[in-house]
């Protein structure tokens, strides 16, 4: 028998299998031998023994006749109930996404629902081109391209928060990876990031007006602006001109935290996590201290 030119490749899964279950090495001419040996009896009588433990797969088209086997159920999981995300129109499909911070599920048109917890998940794969595809504990997937979905930004920021770190799988090439443009977050190394300074006055008697100053994606800037914020709150006013240099200062910040709200969500091509979000600034406790000096001024120099 004439050996295919394909043949050394076909035979890396025989030696794999070999390997992984500790089976004897066998030469092709071996293999061949068995094979012919074989009598049409002895193929039916193994096919019968294999049946109970087989999964047979037919193309649509073909109706079951074969008896013993049971359906497998197309849907994995239950539908998660929460934030619907619809095809955009023109995409050429119907399905829907539904996410919350329980999970994430997709229902195609037959009513088969993939849906899977976030904690459950078992991998979570990306792109730098920002798809995304997520498999369940039982291997069923839901695969996100981007431009199919409307109001996708949401989906997009919630498969980042609610994925487990170390469930990310990057599957760029290396080398192949189109080469983003502009600047780079210094924290995570995601883009779009812009490079901007945040005031974060002290005072105590005397003043010192300190910077932080960095190119930041939204998530860190945001993060950043927070953190920063806060301190200004509560360091910024024990001076005389503290009092007149804290409120500039958290205006100035608040303006950058606008330029942030207002960049792109950003696309994490390596796999570092991003700076917590943390809560908003504006329900501080550092508020009461603007606030009570506001009412103290207004004591002040109230007309009596
Ligand atoms: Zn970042």
């Amino acid at each position: 028998m004439n050996e295919h030119p394909e043949a050394p490749l076909a035979r890396l899964e025989q030696v794999a299998m070999e390997e992984l279950e500790g089976l004897e090495p066998k030469t092709v001419a071996e293999l061949d031998a068995e094979a012919d040996a074989l009598t049409p009896g002895e193929i039916a009588a193994a096919f019968k023994a294999s049946f109970p433990t087989s999964y047979l797969s037919l193309p649509r088209e073909i109706p079951m006749t074969v008896e013993g086997f049971t359906p497998v159920p197309a849907s994995s999981g239950a539908r998660i109930k929460g934030v619907r995300v619809d095809p955009m129109p023109g995409s050429g499909h119907s399905d829907v996404i539904d996410f919350s911070t329980e999970g994430i599920s997709l229902m195609q048109p037959n009513r088969t629902v993939i849906g899977m917890r976030w904690p459950e998940l078992a991998v979570a794969l990306w792109w730098s081109d920002g798809r995304r595809t997520l498999i369940g504990p039982d291997g069923s997937g839901i695969n996100i391209i981007p431009a199919k979905w409307r109001s996708v930004e949401s989906l997009l920021a919630a498969i980042r928060q609610w994925v487990p770190a170390d469930r990310w799988i990057p599957m760029d090439e290396p080398g192949t990876l189109p080469r983003q443009e502009g600047p780079i977050c210094a924290i995570c190394e995601s883009t779009p990031a812009i490079e901007v300074t945040f005031q974060d006055t002290r005072s105590l008697l005397m003043i010192w007006f300190k910077r932080v100053h960095g190119v930041l994606c939204r998530d860190c800037g945001i993060a950043k602006f927070r953190e920063v914020q806060r301190r200004v709150l509560v360091r910024g006013w024990w001076s005389i001109p503290g009092l007149l240099a804290t409120p500039i200062a958290l205006l100035y910040n608040t303006v950058v935290y606008f330029r942030f709200k207002r960049l792109a969500v950003p696309i994490h091509s390596s796999g570092i996590t991003p700076l917590p979000k943390g809560r908003t600034v504006w329900l501080d406790p550092g508020m009461l201290i603007p606030a009570g000096l506001a009412l103290a001024l207004i004591w002040i120099f109230w007309p009596r």
